[in-house]
């Protein structure tokens, strides 16, 4: 039986094994470009993968006057532009700031906040973490310290429904069912007690979720800073707290009590259940989600989103919530090639950058993850052994060896033979 291989587990350094750098993450930015073997790639962080509709269509017009044509997303929920022109920094910057695409240049690629994509739409989860990721984010980019961030650190806000909590955040906020929220920073959980709760009635459960929201994202800059005095202290030039020596760890405890945040230890916290993403389709009475190919939206799709649209979230699952449409915008929005619907073959498919956008690829990657037949695990298709991308949980990985021949969960499998292969394992049941 061919098993998938088990989600990537963070790396967990023990004392005296943690990785010394000399350098700054070299994550690219929205005016940090990287050059790439098909032309130069921006990315644009876009905290809880949020967009207006008038920012969908400015990143159409900017994909398909400056880049390939087309948007790539990111497991983080953020957006790439590649193929961009070279020369074309100063022109896509300026288009982005009028769109409010940056609102800080200083702290534009530590603005790096998952947030669950459904949240406020359907009815599930216990607060409307959107809500704090927006507030996040703009307590970090009026942080000047926090600009120090590296690329790579992250948020993530999960509204209790257990779908973002697993994605490897460096601080984590999740929101428990009695409006008190719980974050876990390093190793450590605490609970942040619900605030706010005096009167009655609307008036006083909004004043109780705004002020947990606003308890919470102190807490959580308050995190993050006490990582960054760590990591200056370690002089290792650690970018995630998972890097520091044991020796240099945080007191997380202690930065909270600065923060004057009242913080109770959970010596034994356990997260909610991973959550599956949500299924392409209806989402709720007022919302609706759908895939990217292969994480790719062209000029074309991105426009048939965002037309009347109130906002859209890019998720981490390559996806796209769309808030505000009637769910009757699917057939459209499935003539636009979306998956729009779990019978989809392309659900759970997706692939790394791959030729032509990456000089490592052995393979063309991209084709053959369009050809894999459908079935319920997802897998993933990578160009080399570095697996960019994956997604994160249970999985099919398919890696290319070369041209005509790829590893699949451990096994060589010739090209010719990969489509029934991958068929094979999508429907064979995991091995716990
Ligand atoms: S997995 Fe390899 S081929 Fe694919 S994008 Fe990463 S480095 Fe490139």
């Amino acid at each position: 039986m061919l098993a998938a291989m088990p989600p990537t587990p963070p790396p967990s350094p023990e004392p005296g094994e943690a990785p010394t750098r000399d350098r700054g993450d070299a994550c690219p930015g929205a005016l940090r470009l990287h050059a790439a073997a098909d032309g130069l790639l921006a990315r644009l962080r876009l905290p809880a993968g949020r967009l207006t509709s008038r920012q969908v269509m400015v990143l159409a017009d900017a994909a398909e006057s400056l880049g390939d044509g087309s948007l790539s997303v990111t497991s983080r929920g953020n957006a790439e532009l590649r193929g961009l022109r070279d020369g074309c920094g100063a022109g896509l910057a300026a288009l982005l700031a009028d769109a409010g695409l940056l609102p800080s240049p200083t702290h534009e690629r530590v603005r790096n906040i998952v947030a669950s994509p459904a949240a406020g739409l359907d009815g599930l989860g216990h607060a409307d973490v959107q809500l704090w990721a927006r507030a996040l984010d703009a307590a970090l980019c009026a942080e000047p310290r926090a600009a120090a961030l590296s690329g790579r650190f992250l948020f993530a806000l999960d509204d209790g429904r257990g779908d973002v909590a697993g994605l490897g955040g460096d601080v984590t906020l999740i929101a428990a069912p009695d409006g008190a929220a719980f974050l876990t920073a390093g190793t450590e959980t605490f609970r942040l007690p619900g605030a706010g709760a005096g009167g009655a009635g609307h008036a006083a459960a909004a004043g109780s979720a705004a002020g947990t929201a606003g308890t919470a994202v102190r807490a959580a800059l308050a995190c993050a800073l006490a990582f960054l005095d760590a990591a200056e202290a370690a002089g290792t030039g650690a970018w995630r707290p998972r890097e520091l020596p044991g020796a240099h760890l945080p007191d997380w405890a202690r930065a909270l009590a600065r923060a004057a945040i009242t913080a109770e230890p959970v010596p034994s916290f356990a997260p909610p259940p991973a959550a599956l993403p949500p299924a392409p389709g209806p989402l709720g009475d007022h919302a609706l989600h759908v895939l990217a190919p292969l994480g790719r939206l062209t000029a074309g799709q991105l426009r048939a989103l965002g037309a009347g649209a109130d906002e859209v979230r890019l998720t981490p699952w390559r996806g796209v919530v769309v808030a505000g449409p009637a769910p009757d915008l699917l057939p459209a929005l499935a003539a636009h090639g979306l998956v729009t619907g779990p019978a989809d073959p392309r659900t759970g498919v997706t692939a790394c950058t791959g030729t032509p956008g990456c000089a490592k690829s052995l393979a063309d990657v991209r084709a053959d993850a369009a050809r894999a037949p459908g079935g319920p695990l997802p897998v993933h298709y990578s160009g080399c052994a570095r697996r960019c991308g994956h997604p994160h949980g249970t999985r099919i990985e398919v890696t290319a060896l070369g041209p005509d021949t790829y590893l699949l969960d451990g096994v060589p499998v010739p090209r010719t033979a990969l489509a029934e292969a991958v068929a094979a394992a999508r429907t064979t049941p995991m091995e716990s």
